[in-house]
Formats: structure tokens, sequence, C-alpha cells
């Protein structure tokens, strides 16, 4: 569902991207880890042409995302973004922010968007939670709105980047569980993270990277336990 080819993206004199091939099959979830700096996060925001890539090429859903004819705000309906903050608005509840992506992308009415909202919301188990605004709810539960908010638009991909860095070790565990739910669900995810443990447990697929290639990918249990290249072995051992 997405393949993306020979990604390069240089920033000034700066060469981030070095030739990825990222493919993702439906529902697959595929977990990508590496150094600080290795392109982790560049990688995923060209995926939705947050960044342009210098070259390569993007299908996502079918969709050429690097095409000139491509409506790129139809085609970014189709992948949800989850990012280390939250980015709700603080004046808005739960279901309101949730609402706002359904009226402002879809261009729903209120009732329909905060039908919708609200069935997204018991969805990552915060429907007890839609009158809250965000400064009363734990980060946990402000990142659950903001993956409810990205699942209420329905897309074919999700694309998570470090969703839990930010939240207190007691906060991570429900994030987690949501992904996890979300995964059974038959979500296809690409998510960038630290939580080895959920990338032994869920992940179908590991992808290392190291100054901005893809070094090596395989089954968690091949990457976590047998890896092929020094570098994700020096890597590995000094996360676990
Ligand atoms: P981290 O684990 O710290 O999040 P990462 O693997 O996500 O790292 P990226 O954020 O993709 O790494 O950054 C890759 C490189 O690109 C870094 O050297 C970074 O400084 C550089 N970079 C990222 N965004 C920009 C930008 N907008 N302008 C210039 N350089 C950038
Ligand atoms: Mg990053």
């Amino acid at each position: 569902i997405v393949d993306a080819r020979a990604i390069h993206k240089h920033f000034g004199p700066l060469h981030v991207l070095k030739g990825v091939d990222l493919t993702v099959a439906e529902r697959e979830l595929v977990f990508v880890i590496g150094p600080s700096g290795s392109g982790k996060s560049t990688l995923l925001r060209c995926l939705n042409r947050l960044e342009e890539p210098t070259s390569g090429s993007i299908l996502v859903d079918g969709i050429d995302m690097l095409d000139k004819r491509t409506d790129i705000n139809r085609a970014r309906q189709r992948i949800g973004m989850v990012f280390q903050s939250f980015n709700l608005y603080p004046h808005m509840t739960a279901l309101g922010n949730v609402a706002l992506a359904l009226r402002k992308v879809l261009k729903q009415g209120r009732a329909e968007a905060e039908q919708r909202a609200q069935a997204a919301l018991a969805r990552v188990h915060l429907a007890d939670r839609a009158d809250h605004y965000p400064g009363q709810l734990s980060g946990g539960q402000q990142q659950r709105v903001a993956i409810a908010r990205a699942i209420a638009l329905e897309p074919r991909v999700m694309l998570f980047d470090e969703p839990t860095s930010a939240l207190d070790p007691e906060l991570v565990g429900g994030v987690l569980q949501a992904m996890r739910e979300l995964r059974e669900d038959g979500m296809t995810m690409v998510v960038v993270s630290h939580e080895m443990g959920f990338a032994r447990a869920a992940a179908d697929r590991v992808v290392f990277m190291a100054d901005g290639m893809k070094l090596e990918e395989g089954p968690p249990g091949q990457i976590f336990g047998d890896p092929q290249h020094e570098r994700t072995r020096a890597f590995i051992r000094q996360i676990e």
C-alpha cells in the first residue's frame, strides 16, 4: 500500500536520505529504528509530502504522491499521522478537536462529524472524556485523542513518529495499547519509536536506518536477536 523507492532528501548541503526504499503491505506494521539524525522523521514526512523529497518515487494506495497533478490534500486524507506532540486545540474539547478535523477535511456537517468523532474516541477508550479539554486530560489521553482525530478520517495507512516519547512512563502503556488494537483491527502502520517491547510484540518487520540509509530490515526476532550489520548490533546493544 506504500511503495517508496530511491528516496533522496537534501537540506541544502545536508544529504539526509540517501536512496531509501520502503514498502509497506496492507495490514502490515513496519517499525523503524535508528540513531538520532538518521532520517527516520524525514522519511515519514516525505511519505505524506510534509517534506518534498529531492528525488525518488512514492506511491500510497496507488496514488503518485510526487506527481504534480496529484491533489495532495486529497491524497493526504489517506495518510494519518501522529507526532510526539499532540497538537490539540486547547480551547476545544476532545470531541471538538476530532470533529473539527472531520468538518474541515471531509466537509462534514456538525452532527455527522460529532457522531463520527464520538465513535473514534470510543475506539481509543475515551468515550467518557469527550467533553474534557486537553488541559483536563493526561498526556497519554491527549495522545489518544490525537490518534482518534487521525483514525476518524479513515486513513489507509497511519504514520506514527515517536508517539510516546513525550509521555511519562506510566502513560506509555495506554497509548501502545490503543496502537495495538488499531493494528488488530487491520490498520496498516509505520511506527518510529524506541519502544522495543512493542516492536517485538506487534511489528511484522523492523527497519534499521543509519546515516540516511536503510541498513537492514527483517522480522523483529531477526533484527533484535541476530542483527547482520555491525551498526545494527551496536544500536541494539546500546538501547537494551
Ligand atoms: P531523531 O531520532 O532524533 O528524531 P531522526 O532519525 O528522526 O532523528 P531526522 O529528524 O529525520 O532524524 O533528521 C535527519 C537529519 O536531517 C538531521 O541531521 C537533521 O538535523 C536534518 N534535518 C531535519 N529536518 C531538517 C530541516 N527542516 N532543515 C535542515 N535539516 C534538517
Ligand atoms: Mg525523529
